[in-house]
């Protein structure tokens, strides 16, 4: 252990272990295998990367995005670890030089895709290598129930069997009983200690809007919080992809689209963009985001609604990485609700199936609707217990208001019942309103006792209504029925006046005040302070330029942070900032240090 504090100290210039890294570090060096969960920017990474590098022999990453094996080798070899990786962009020269170093023991990391690493070719030439361990990245990938699934990942245990000496690691940020479960089965893990760290993310700020508009919500929210910022905005469908990345680009933003109709070179641009420029938008669907990690994300927004909390979670999870504050942002409405109800009853064959969607969907619908802290539901539902409310979600800063809206839900249930439970709700928000309307003449329904029994409320209160009615389970969605809605068993109390329906107000427009001025990223520092860090992120964004390699490769924010707040004067001084090991102090340490200086004599 002694040989990995130093490691960690010297080669990735941090002070302390944190979470459970010392006992997974321990662990693997003994040569035992680990699970280990934990979340995003918790710092798994380094639980395999020590442990391969104090072990004889190389470690072995399994590693599902080759497109970003060049950034986790480029930031490795910036602290002067030797590693590689296998894929098949290298050429073959290429691929030939580092057989041999694997063979000669000279790498301390090598990474290598699932499918290349089942080769009997690759499987031969690692029976002829000393091998630190396997690390199996990512690896709720073996789950058919995640969206992420990759079948050669249900054969990885032939490493187990093929390799019985050799550790084995595997991680995952995804933090559901039932992947814990698969992972355990799929990979042979029994034997594993288990390592799960909380799922907190105390410096993401949830926050969930309803209603109209999503798109001006949006811009609002980027206007206020985030104008020069880099993040993702999420969308179902590639159309509303390509459209959302249009019009932020026209509104004067880099923005650009990313989904699996986009070719696959272009698709490499655009994340490359994302990697290695400061500010920009990925417009993406879910296809997007796994084992991104840039450090720097300030924002995930969501213009849909996700179909599971898992996924919401996951998702918002890359923002933030570096610890640094950053948002997780949603905008839904009415027609996500009926859209994704209709595709959880036509997902699958099976009724099992079918009803673990539905399952789903309805408690992420729930987490949309709740008026306590998101954070301590979301927590919940992971099965873990957060003891006060967290003071970093929408619900916490700005608690919703509600109000009773018994009688009004009683009678968009009649109008639903009265009418045949054959209408959506645009018809049925019509006849509550007492619309003069040539469809609801020809089927009589202008002589319902409910009809303009509603005129209370408007349109869009009345479609909220609606949405809530649904999103908590009193309406059902009729798929074949073009979106008609049905009573359920639920609605006898609400009806009979044994039960009251809250109904959760839409929030004020925010406040569009000082627009273009942001919240800045370290909200603790002054104009002056502000000052140097963007000196000092313009010293990195060119060192990373002249390299060509993502700029928070040579530092992330959080390190830069501390210089500022520290303000070295000195490489000694300067070797005491988290996150600059000894490679990155040769290499950078005077340059900042310059920076810093010429700040505060300037
Ligand atoms: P994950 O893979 O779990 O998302 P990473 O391994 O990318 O997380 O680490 C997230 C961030 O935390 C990185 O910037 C990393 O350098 C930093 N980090 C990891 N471990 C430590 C530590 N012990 N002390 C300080 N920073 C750390
Ligand atoms: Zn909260």
């Amino acid at each position: 252990m002694d040989r990995a504090l130093a490691l960690l100290r010297d080669t990735f210039g941090y002070r302390e272990f944190r979470h459970h890294q010392a006992e997974i570090v321990q662990t693997l060096v003994e040569g035992g295998d680990a699970l280990v969960l934990m979340p995003t920017g918790g710092g798994k990474s380094l639980c395999y990367q020590i442990p391969a590098m104090v072990r004889p022999g190389c470690g072995i990453v399994v590693s599902p995005l080759i497109a970003l094996m060049q950034d986790q080798v480029e930031a490795l070899t910036q602290l002067g670890v030797r590693a590689a990786f296998l894929n098949s962009t290298l050429e073959w020269e290429a691929v030939r030089q580092i057989e041999q170093s694997l063979r000669q023991g000279e790498l301390d990391l090598l990474y290598i895709a699932p499918e290349r690493l089942l080769n009997e070719r690759t499987l031969e030439l690692l029976d002829n290598a000393p091998l630190a361990l396997f690390a199996i990245d990512e690896a709720h990938c073996v789950s058919q129930w995640g969206h992420d699934f990759r079948p050669e990942y249900q054969q990885l245990k032939v490493l187990h069997e093929r390799f019985p000496q050799v550790p084995r690691i595997a991680l995952t940020a995804t933090a559901d009983e039932r992947t814990r479960q698969e992972i355990v089965t799929q990979l042979d893990l029994h034997q594993a200690r288990r390592f799960i760290s909380s799922f907190d993310r105390p410096n993401i700020r949830y926050a969930i809007a309803e209603g109209h508009n999503a798109r001006e919500q949006l811009w609002r929210f980027l206007q206020r919080e985030h104008p020069e910022d880099a993040g993702i905005v999420y969308c179902l469908s590639r159309k509303k992809v390509e459209q959302t990345a249009e019009w932020l680009s026209r509104k004067g933003r880099t923005a650009l689209p990313y989904h699996a109709g986009l070719s696959a070179d272009l698709r490499a641009q655009h994340q490359q963009r994302f990697l290695r420029e400061e500010g920009v938008i990925m417009v993406a669907t879910i296809a997007f985001g796994m084992g991104i990690d840039k450090p720097d994300v300030r924002f995930v927004a969501h213009l849909n609604l996700p179909k599971s909390i898992e996924a919401y979670y996951q998702e918002t999870g890359r923002a933030g990485r570096d610890g640094l504050p950053a948002d997780a942002w949603m905008a839904y409405g009415l027609q996500d609700v009926i859209l994704l109800r209709q595709m959880a009853e036509e997902s699958g064959a099976g009724e099992t199936h079918k009803r673990v969607t539905r399952q789903k969907l309805d408690a992420m619908l729930g987490l949309c609707e709740i008026t306590g802290c998101r954070r301590q539901a979301l927590l919940a539902y992971f099965g873990e217990t957060l003891a006060e409310p967290c003071g970093n979600c929408d619900n916490c800063l700005q608690p919703p208001e509600t109000r009773e809206a018994t009688e009004a839900a009683q009678k968009a249930l009649s109008c639903a019942w009265r009418t045949g439970q054959r209408f959506g709700v645009n018809y049925l928000v019509d006849v509550l309103l007492g619309k003069e309307d040539e469809r609801i003449r020809r089927f009589g329904h202008h002589q319902l006792p409910t009809y303009g029994i509603g005129r209370e409320l408007n349109a869009t209160e009345w479609r909220g209504l609606f949405r809530q009615l649904i999103a908590r389970g009193y309406l059902e969605v009729d798929h074949e029925g073009h979106g008609a809605l049905r009573l359920t068993e639920q609605c006898r109390a609400l009806l009979r006046g044994e039960e009251k329906f809250e109904l959760r107000r839409p929030r004020k427009p925010e406040r569009s005040g000082r627009p273009g001025r942001s919240r800045p990223v370290i909200p603790e520092f002054d104009e002056q302070d502000s000052a140097l860090f963007e000196a000092l992120r313009k010293l990195r964004l060119e060192l990373a330029r002249a390299q060509g390699v993502p700029p928070y490769i040579i530092f992330n924010d959080a390190t830069l942070k501390e210089m500022v707040v520290v303000q070295p004067r000195s490489l000694e001084e300067m070797r005491e900032i988290t996150g600059v090991g000894e490679q990155k102090l040769a290499r950078y340490g005077r340059a900042f240090l310059d920076v810093i200086e010429e700040a505060s004599s300037g």
